[in-house]
């Protein structure tokens, strides 16, 4: 296939899926106005709702323009020989091929990071900050984009000049050697990310003695869970929206409350989140989604090796010289449908652990709990509670709110 049709191809594949999101998004965005669900009606008060509608919109508005900018940016790139000017600007300051593609996935995630870092600045500090989530203070913000760029610069960079490394001594079979690397930095970062990670974002504490901690304790010897990590994050210092999460395995296994969270539901509430999220652990989501990744990961860098030797594939972006970063670029909007698919495909496993980890925690503590902190975290963070369907099936990683307040109120099967 010629470098042309190939091109034209590209263009095609980044249309459609703007289109595709952009219908999704109206589907959505016709049912923001229905009436709330009989089963949710205490979620929100009249105003409360009239509130969550305007959030709605809002950022549906916002996504829109974002989502335009950035199909007219990469258009705009590919069409006026963007790729071209980057390599050969790359090419310009040094020989080795490390360096070049060093350079040039450098200056373009950095340039468009740039680029879009106003539309994150009015998202933070203007529409969150006009619904009361807002926290950050843009000394926050701006040190939030450094260490970002800075972890970007040394893991990402890290990771793609072993890849280029093992393309230029191993030809075609780089991917073996690419898979075996990005599979241990998978699981380090998994084991280590509350070590490692989170650090330079946040403060973390374990959770302090006290009758929630006794709670915990009592809930965790019950089930057989050892739970030596509670963590309470300071969430707060950028948004009132309220988390939890599970991360690591082994001994570096641990749960991770934000401070909202705590500050947001009664302590029977949050032993029952946190019965949700141990549901995770014990139903074997966390090795389930590990594993997952990296399979997929391998099967992505065998596509890849198959492909990424033709020259048309980097000729296809207008550069004038073909070469492995130029292709990696090409490949990545050729496979974007096949990801789609796959991620569709992951959030489809991902909604059916929600029920089990709800259902876990229904068992072995209690449901109503459960169902209480999912309305109230819903209230506190505007939730849109009448998603159309399309958009949750491709969307949403969770159940929607009245899918899981239906689901905890089954009978659990005896
Ligand atoms: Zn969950």
């Amino acid at each position: 296939m010629s470098a042309q049709s190939l091109f034209y191809i590209i263009i095609t594949i980044l249309i459609v899926d703007f289109l595709v999101d952009s219908i999704i998004g109206h589907l959505n965005a016709q049912k923001f106005d229905d009436p709330i669900p009989e089963d949710l009606k205490d979620v929100y008060q009249k105003d409360e709702y009239e509130k969550s509608q305007a959030y709605k919109t809002e950022n549906y508005r916002f996504s829109n323009i974002t989502g335009i900018f950035s199909l007219l940016l990469t258009l705009g790139f590919l069409m006026f020989d963007g790729f071209d000017f980057v390599d050969r600007l790359a090419r310009s300051l040094t020989d080795n091929p490390i360096l070049i593609t060093l350079i040039f996935f450098g200056i373009i995630t950095l340039g468009s990071d740039i680029i879009t870092t106003p539309f994150s600045y009015y998202h933070t500090f203007v529409i969150e900050e006009k619904y009361g989530f807002n926290k950050s203070s843009i000394k926050t913000f701006i040190l939030d984009k450094f260490k970002g760029w800075l972890m970007m610069i040394i893991m990402g960079g890290g990771i793609l000049a072993l890849i280029v490394w093992f393309y230029l001594i191993a030809g075609t079979n780089f991917w073996l050697y690419a898979w075996g690397i990005v599979a241990v930095f998978t699981l380090f970062i998994n084991m280590f990310y509350s070590r490692i990670i989170v650090p330079l974002f946040n403060k973390q504490s374990p959770l302090e003695d006290g009758s929630l901690k006794t709670k915990i304790q009592e809930y965790a010897a019950k089930v057989g869970f050892q739970l030596d990590n509670v963590f309470v994050i300071d969430g707060s210092k950028r948004s009132t929206k309220a988390n939890a999460y599970f991360s690591g395995f082994g001994k570096q296994k641990r749960i991770t409350l934000f401070d909202t969270l705590i500050e947001d539901l009664e302590e029977e509430e949050i032993v029952a989140v946190l019965a949700h999220e141990v549901g995770h652990y014990k139903r074997k989501h966390i090795i389930f989604n590990v594993v997952t990744s990296i399979v997929l990961t391998g099967l992505t860098l065998y596509i890849l090796s198959l492909f990424i030797s033709i020259p048309e594939l980097s000729l296809a972006i207008g550069v004038s010289q073909s070469s492995f970063h130029a292709g990696l670029v090409a490949f990545g909007i050729l496979y974007s449908p096949i990801s789609e698919l796959t991620s569709l495909v992951m959030n489809y496993f991902s909604r059916k652990f929600e029920y089990q980890a709800d259902n876990y925690a229904k068992e072995t503590y209690a449901a109503q709990p459960l169902i209480t902190s999912l309305k109230k975290l819903s209230k506190n963070s505007l939730s849109n509670l009448t998603p159309h369907p399309a958009y949750v099936f491709v969307n949403y990683s969770h159940p929607t709110l009245l899918q899981r307040f239906k689901n905890l109120k089954l009978e659990a099967p005896k």
